[in-house]
């Protein structure tokens, strides 16, 4: 588990006349366990600061720490780091152990710690009963469960969530942010959670960065964010 810093960031796409700038000058402070909550309108600029904290974009100005190292120039593999996308696709020939065991096996973790970290997974994930099962015989909600599995095992020192909910239909969504927030309790793993939904974002959010147009407006719990004029 980490905290991340956001110093003074901006990012630029293109180069040259047609650059554009998408992000100009984030700061922001998060501490070790927090989950956060990145809101804003399509297009504000939500994703690509996730994605430079995955190290998917490359910073273009200022820097960003996790666990107070800075990351701007690691690889995505070498940052502590675990992204659960809107698209959760699984390996459909694959049974949910070895969806789940499939990062670690590429890492060369040892058989015996692979076993150990799935089944701790599973255990908390409530899959335990169905890692012998092909993803075409669970539910959208196991799905998305296993799509998470496979995020923990990882171990990460930080949980990146982009818009993972915004797929599902609205009883899922309920039954998924609930997850979420199970899992959160359990392990404590420093989150970022990007979604356009200012429910889902009050609802899950310890505090939350508000974002427009490439800035953040405001950053706050949810009673500080919306008692603000
Ligand atoms: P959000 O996640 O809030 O919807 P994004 O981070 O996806 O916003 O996009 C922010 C802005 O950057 C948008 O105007 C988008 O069109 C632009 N953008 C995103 N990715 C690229 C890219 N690879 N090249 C050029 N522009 C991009
Ligand atoms: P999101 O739904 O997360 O906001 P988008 O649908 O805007 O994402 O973008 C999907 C993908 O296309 C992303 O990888 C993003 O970086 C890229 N992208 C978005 N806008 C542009 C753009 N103007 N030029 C090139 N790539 C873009």
């Amino acid at each position: 588990m980490a905290s991340i810093s956001f110093r003074n960031v901006v990012k630029r796409y293109g180069t040259g006349k047609s650059a554009v700038q998408v992000l100009h000058g984030v700061d922001a402070e998060i501490s070790d366990h927090e989950f956060i909550v990145i809101v804003g309108p399509s297009g504000c600029g939500k994703s690509t600061l996730l994605r430079m904290v995955a190290g998917l974009e490359e910073v273009t100005d200022g820097q960003i720490s996790i666990g107070g190292k800075v990351v701007n120039d690691l690889e995505p593999s070498e940052r502590d780091i675990a992204m659960v996308f809107q698209n959760y696709a699984l390996y459909p020939h694959m049974s949910v152990f070895d969806n789940m065991a499939y990062g670690l096996k590429i890492a060369k973790v040892p058989r015996d710690e692979i076993r150990t970290r799935v089944d701790k997974a599973a255990k908390i994930l409530e899959l335990g009963h169905l890692l012998d099962r092909k993803p075409r015989a669970l539910s959208g909600g196991q799905r998305q469960r296993v799509a998470m599995g496979r995020a923990i095992v990882r171990q990460p020192q930080v949980f990146l969530f982009d818009e993972p909910l915004s797929n599902l239909d609205a009883k899922l969504r309920v039954q998924t942010r609930l997850e979420i927030q199970k899992l959160h309790r359990e392990l404590g793993i420093t989150s970022l959670f990007v979604t356009h939904d200012q429910v889902e974002a009050m609802t899950l959010a310890q505090r939350m960065m508000v974002m427009n147009a490439g800035r953040m407006e405001q950053f706050g719990t949810p009673e500080e964010v919306y008692n603000r004029p």
